[in-house]
């Protein structure tokens, strides 16, 4: 008889394994507390205005095409895609930004111009990031469900000691000298929740991803990718409960027996969670749990993010689809969320419109803006710090467009610590799991399989190989195959 399996949440790590096992035969039923799928990826709709919560730079194409490929499909049987030019802007203050466009070739004439030899060092630069992406994700990441050390020793790693030693900012600042490139050069490592002085100079793969592979968006919006998943595991048979919040876990002779979903008792044969780790083993009797309180509370965790959805009656001139506000200290802020977390003083802040590029996203003449601030795990958060932050950020954005906004706001949802703790579980509020650092990489990250409690595993951002939609894509195969190649060890 076909097992049955339980996915608690449903998270792209989630959605992922569910197509995988599906695929393989396992009956699959995912389980999430919120009324709709998709995890911290989830669309908010308002007044004709539509905003992906969550996600919404779609980065390293190729690990999507793959998952769909994995099931004899294309990305495009599902939904169109294109690459965003200029991929995004950076602003330093008035007058003064730089545009990412779409091509490394476009990319080193702005270098070149902000500073004269640079774009020679970036072709090297970028050539050692493609390098390191062939090795990571072409190759290495699809093998690692983090078991041992030995799994990141292979034939091309032993060539790469030095660029786990050495960290992103020491590369970077030995190649460039203007800040505003080496801001620019920094920022994509920001994506797996670390300093860049905190972050392996091997994962300089993410600046691949960003100036050699390039930014995409969905037609509507990275929802689509939610969608398409949960249509594929819909044709695969796997069944979908929303409002279904998991209370417990239990076993049964150190064995997985079932949940109780809503107060009531169901059984299966094995559970996955993609739902924040250290959430899932709070619904565990204690002597099932892995990790200590003490355990969690010691690791470096991805930041937490004051976020505000906005609907404009205008249109705003001078900003493109990705925006990044990086006209104060990177330093200074860094340290108010890791170093002695607190509310930042001077913050950076990113912006979206995406009705700049997809005119279904606002009503006709209107603009929509998501805005991110990131900001420390586990701090104070009340309206009227909410209120506080939202005034500085568009104080400055009216005055780098020069343009009235206060007044053309229609409306503003906020979302915080508070909202990512009662919405996902998530721990301290983070936004998007424990953060990539070299001693939270691979074998170092919490358990895909639990060793306390038979037939219990575990994906997601808090696992391998770490935050971001594609890793939580890849989290979704590895668990999978772990659990088939169990199955067959019995
Ligand atoms: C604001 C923000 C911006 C981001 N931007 C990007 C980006 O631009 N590009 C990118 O690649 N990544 C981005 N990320 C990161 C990315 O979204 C995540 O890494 C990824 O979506 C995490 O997937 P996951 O599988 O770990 O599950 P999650 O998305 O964390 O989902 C877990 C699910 O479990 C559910 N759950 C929790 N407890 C229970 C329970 N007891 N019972 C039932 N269900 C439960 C939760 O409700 C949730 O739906 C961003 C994240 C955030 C928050």
């Amino acid at each position: 008889m076909n097992k049955n399996v339980f996915i608690i949440g449903s998270g792209f790590s989630s959605l992922s394994a569910s197509c995988y096992l599906a695929k393989k035969g396992y009956n699959v039923t995912v389980i999430e507390k919120n009324s709709t799928l998709g995890g911290r990826a989830r669309q908010f709709k308002k007044d004709g205005f539509t905003f992906d919560m969550g996600p919404s730079w779609y980065w390293m194409p190729d690990v999507f095409e793959r998952f769909f490929n994995d099931f004899d499909k294309k990305r495009s049987d599902f939904y169109d895609l294109s690459k965003l030019d200029p991929a995004y802007k950076v602003f330093f203050g008035k007058n003064d930004s730089m545009s990412i466009e779409d091509s490394l070739q476009k990319i080193k004439k702005v270098f070149e111009k902000e500073e004269k030899g640079s774009s020679i060092e970036l072709e090297k630069f970028i050539n050692e990031a493609k390098n390191n992406y062939d090795i990571a994700v072409k190759d290495m990441l699809y093998k690692m469900p983090g078991i041992t050390p030995l799994e990141l020793i292979t034939k091309k790693t032993v060539f790469k000691v030095k660029s786990f030693i050495s960290n992103i900012r020491r590369e970077v600042r030995k190649g460039f000298k203007s800040h505003r490139l080496r801001a620019i050069l920094e920022f994509p490592v920001l994506f797996l929740g670390a300093k860049a002085s905190n972050t392996p100079a091997f994962y300089s793969f993410m600046n691949y991803a960003d100036f050699g592979l390039g930014t995409w968006m969905p037609k509507n919006g990275f929802y689509d990718v939610v969608q398409s998943m949960v249509d594929l595991g819909k044709s695969l048979g796997v069944q979908y409960m929303t409002e279904c919040n998991v209370e417990s876990i239990l076993i049964e002779n150190k064995k997985v027996e079932g949940l109780i979903i809503n107060k009531e008792q169901h059984f299966c044969d094995i559970i996955i969670s993609g739902a924040d780790y250290a959430h899932t083993e709070s619904l565990l009797d204690k002597k099932f749990r892995q990790y200590s309180k003490d355990y969690w509370s010691k690791k470096t965790w991805s930041p937490s993010s004051l976020l505000f959805y906005v609907g404009f009656d205008k249109k705003i001139s001078d900003v493109a689809h990705h925006n990044l506000f990086f006209d104060t200290d990177i330093d200074e802020h860094s340290s108010d969320i890791y170093d002695e977390p607190k509310w930042p003083e001077n913050p950076l802040f990113y912006a979206n419109f995406t009705s700049k590029t997809n005119d279904k996203t606002a009503p006709k003449g209107y603009e929509n803006g998501f805005f991110l601030i990131p900001i420390a795990t586990s701090i104070s958060d009340n309206d009227q710090l909410r209120e506080k932050y939202f005034d500085i950020i568009i104080t400055r954005l009216e005055k780098f467009t020069g343009e009235e906004l206060k007044k053309h706001v229609l409306f503003k949802e906020s979302f915080c610590v508070k909202d990512f703790e009662k919405e996902y579980n998530s721990y301290g509020g983070n936004a998007y799991g424990l953060a990539n650092t070299l001693m939270q990489t691979a074998f170092l990250r919490p358990n895909l399989r639990s060793n306390k409690v038979k037939n219990l595993y575990f994906s997601g951002q808090l696992t391998v190989p770490g935050p971001g939609v594609p890793p939580a894509i890849v989290s979704g195969k590895l668990v999978s195959d772990l659990i088939i190649k169990d199955e067959k060890t019995i």
